[in-house]
């Protein structure tokens, strides 16, 4: 059994070097010594190590160049996620959705409730209850714990190569290229079929994301409407649909069961959130060159190729200012305010805008009117203590970004803000303590301890603030030693 260092980066930063952590997670002692998978297979992993390979996830994801850093389309499939999770009857525990970009039609779910959706899948979907659909079938894959179980059901003589295996292919939940090449080159390619979801686990997860979707009030034709265009997909085209298809077998016997499932309800339409329509439009301003970006978006609102309209202006907004065509933008913007909708994500655009076009009091007065109209959506806080800080309003940036932390600690985007703000303010102690809580967040002990370190070199800062970095240091330290044991 090779050994394998978490910290040692690989060619493939996505989640490769958290899969080696989980490997060996999953076969705690030496090849020579191997397992009782009896005791194994009972238990899978305990759920603080769950929670560690989550992290050891996460931390890779969030550095990832596929990992899409946009706080409002993670904010929407969080939303989306947690109302499915919600109604969910099996154990409760946390999850964290996030969106990778990539125009492939795929979801995963990892250890530690990761669950991972492409932007191919969120623009492939034809309704929001087809989304909903593939993210309930994911979390019902995590809550019924079936990726420990297949590895912990392989048999015994095969471990050492099934830890080895079992990060590269989990990794191709995300990117079947890169796992591909991984198997090839142990020569187990047999393996990789075990490594996938068996046809139990499948219909499982449907049962359980059958009643997911219907308790949360999607409607249940959705899944056996996606399901089965997927499946004609992969029939007739050399398309994108084989992804996700490859991890998750569907017969036409799956998506029988799912067809006679929905047939049995009362027939329900479900509407769209507006949100599931703008994340859309956002996403497809953001493809291509800003120009192309802008026409697309003109010709679609112009000849009415939409499912909202207000979408569609949101859309060609959002490309205008990436095109930096701010005045254009300010008037679709002003259509877009004088309308009924109120969403958060339009209030955002509208304060945005203003900000990238250089006005900073119209900015500011936006995100204000958002954040009161909508408290509790972060991105617009976000957007409030970056207007702040653009206006050099560097004291009351501090009180905003305080105040957020002091109700959401754990937000490793408002510790970054914070650093920011403590920076402009001179505060080098505070502004590394900041620096190093947002890497801690991201799963990054080694960098945490790196940028405290250098906080409590800075030599500035009160007493009482030296102390708790010190004390912050040493909990990362100890943490730090305790992974690297594992
Ligand atoms: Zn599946």
């Amino acid at each position: 059994m090779p050994t394998f260092s978490p910290d040692r980066p690989m060619g493939r930063p996505l989640m490769l070097r958290a899969l080696l952590a989980l490997a060996l997670v999953a076969q705690p002692v030496a090849a020579s010594d191997l397992p009782d998978l009896g005791e194994v297979s009972r238990q899978y992993f305990s759920d603080q190590e769950e929670q560690a390979i989550g992290r050891a996830i996460m931390r890779d994801v969030y550095v990832d160049p596929r990992y899409l850093d946009d706080p409002e389309i993670e904010a929407y499939l969080n939303q989306l996620g947690y109302k499915l999770v919600s109604v969910s009857t099996r154990n409760q525990r946390e999850f964290t959705f996030f969106v990778v970009n990539d125009p492939t039609i795929n979801a995963f779910a990892m250890p530690g409730g990761n669950i991972g959706v492409h932007t191919g899948l969120l623009l492939a979907a034809q309704s929001e209850s087809e989304l909903a659909s593939v993210v309930a079938h994911e979390i019902s894959h995590v809550t019924q714990d079936h990726i420990a179980r297949m590895i912990a059901a392989q048999s015994q003589s095969q471990w050492p190569t099934m830890a080895a295996l079992a990060l590269a292919l989990l990794a191709a939940r995300s990117n079947p290229n890169v796992a591909s090449a991984a198997v090839a080159s142990t020569q187990a390619y047999s393996i990789q079929n075990q490594l996938n979801y068996s046809r139990d686990y499948e219909r499982e997860a449907d049962r359980l994301g059958y009643e997911m979707l219907t308790r949360a009030d999607y409607d249940p034709r959705g899944m056996s409407g996606f399901f089965s265009r997927l499946q004609r997909a992969n029939r007739f085209y050399d398309s994108s649909a084989p992804a996700y298809l490859r991890t998750h077998p569907l017969t036409t016997e799956r998506i029988a069961d799912m067809q006679a499932r929905s047939e049995g309800s009362s027939y329900q339409q479900v509407e769209d959130s507006l949100e599931f329509q703008l994340v859309r439009a956002r996403l497809r301003a953001q493809e291509n060159s800003p120009a192309d970006a802008v026409l697309a978006a003109r010709t679609a609102l112009k000849e009415k190729r939409y499912g909202s309209e207000t979408a569609a202006r949101y859309g060609l907004a959002t490309a205008l200012v990436r095109a930096r065509q701010f005045k254009d933008a300010e008037s679709e913007v002003q259509k877009l305010l004088s309308g009924k909708p109120a969403s958060p994500m339009i209030q955002q655009l509208a304060a945005d805008t203003a900000l990238a076009a250089g006005n900073q009091a119209l900015a500011l007065q936006r995100y204000q009117a958002g954040n009161a109209a909508h408290p509790g959506y972060r991105p617009l806080q976000y957007g409030h203590i970056q207007a702040l800080l653009a206006a050099g309003r560097n004291g009351d940036a501090l009180k905003q970004v305080d105040k957020e932390l002091s109700l959401y600690p754990l937000d490793r985007r408002l510790w970054r803000l914070a650093a920011q703000t403590h920076a402009q303010l001179g505060h080098r102690l505070q502004s590394h303590r900041a620096q190093a809580e947002a890497a801690a967040l991201s799963g990054n002990l080694v960098a945490a301890i790196e940028q405290v370190s250098l906080g409590i070199k800075a030599g500035d800062g009160s007493f009482y603030e030296l102390s708790a970095a010190e004390a912050r240091r040493r909990e990362w330290e100890a943490a730090e030693k305790s992974q690297r044991k594992n």
